[in-house]
């Protein structure tokens, strides 16, 4: 049972447009304050996108789906459940990235990450770009490979960029693969789409047992069924997932930088997230949220609403 404290701002007490905006109107605690120690779940800001090789923005990400969070409500509509209640969840903060270093950003991510593992907390992300993810990762499989559901329109399995860059956007996944974090058995990557460079990425995931759900087979399948076959993927082990934004139709996201047409609708960027419920989940991401590509922040409200259903996603199957 969570802690009072923990408790998010209500909008019946506070209207939302009010207040300091931190992640689901959630407090903000730092490392060094006493309740720390009491956190479970550490909804987390990376506000970096050095690994962005066209279109860059999701350094201005975590902010506005802040603001955009204090929309969120306490419970989830269709299974009931109450999350704020059912475990510790706070706002921890942003770690500050070194926007002109890569491998300088990378170490000091995992560094933040390594303190909520030795913790025991589970982080909740927002990016960020993609690279993101490998930096989290480096930390969150310290004891050995995880599985992970991933959300894209692309498979971020590149082996370089521009004649040798090995960190950037499109190769965290092949990085993390190669440095033993994931199990690229227990991967499946879902809503490829696009023109391709050329097969290299997915003759790569072929190659290791990567699973990888085209676009074209998310729609001939039932969406149910897909998410069956990824729950078996990833089985009982710990498993991170991980959510790009541009997954998701640009009709229903054009905030972000690497947009592919013919995706799925903001309904069904939800109901993906509900079928992982109950999984053992160690952590998640949401990333490539752009703002300068949508000043509206309609795509940080479908990204702060997807957060939230991870957020169930991570405490289970609900009521
Ligand atoms: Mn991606
Ligand atoms: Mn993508």
């Amino acid at each position: 049972m969570s802690d009072p404290f923990f408790h998010p701002v209500s909008g019946f007490d506070l209207p939302r447009f009010a207040g300091v905006p931190t992640f689901m109107r959630l407090p903000h605690v730092t490392m060094d304050d006493p309740q720390f120690r009491n956190v479970q779940i550490g909804l987390v800001g990376v506000p970096w996108d050095s690994g962005t090789t066209n279109r860059p923005g999701p350094r201005h990400g975590p902010r506005q789906l802040r603001d955009a969070s204090t929309m969120i409500r306490a419970q989830h509509p269709v299974t009931g459940l109450r999350p704020f209640e059912t475990a510790n969840c706070a706002d921890l903060g942003d770690v500050g990235p070194n926007p002109a270093d890569i491998l300088d950003s990378m170490a000091r991510i995992t560094a933040f990450y390594d303190r909520l593992k030795a913790a025991g907390i589970r982080p909740l992300t927002a990016g960020g770009d993609h690279l993101t993810s490998l930096p989290v990762l480096r930390a969150l499989a310290k004891d050995g490979p995880l599985g992970m559901v991933h959300f894209d329109s692309h498979t971020d399995l590149f082996h370089s960029y521009f004649g040798g860059t090995m960190f950037t956007h499109g190769t965290p996944f092949r990085r993390a693969v190669e440095e033993g974090l994931l199990d690229p058995k227990r991967v499946i990557q879902i809503g490829i789409r696009g023109t391709m460079y050329d097969a290299e990425d997915r003759d790569f995931a072929k190659a290791v047992g990567i699973r990888i759900v085209t676009i074209e087979e998310y729609f001939d399948r039932c969406q149910l069924e897909i998410m069956a076959e990824a729950r078996e993927i990833v089985g009982d082990g710990p498993t991170y997932v991980s959510y790009d934004i541009d997954f998701v139709d640009p009709t229903f996201a054009p905030g972000t930088g690497t947009p592919e047409v013919g995706g799925p609708n903001s309904f069904e960027a939800l109901q993906v997230v509900r079928a992982l419920a109950g999984l053992n989940i160690v952590g998640a991401d949401l990333v490539e949220v752009s703002p300068p590509f949508d000043p509206s922040g309609g795509t940080a409200f479908l990204g702060v609403s997807i957060m939230f259903e991870l957020l169930c996603a991570m405490l289970g199957p609900g009521g």
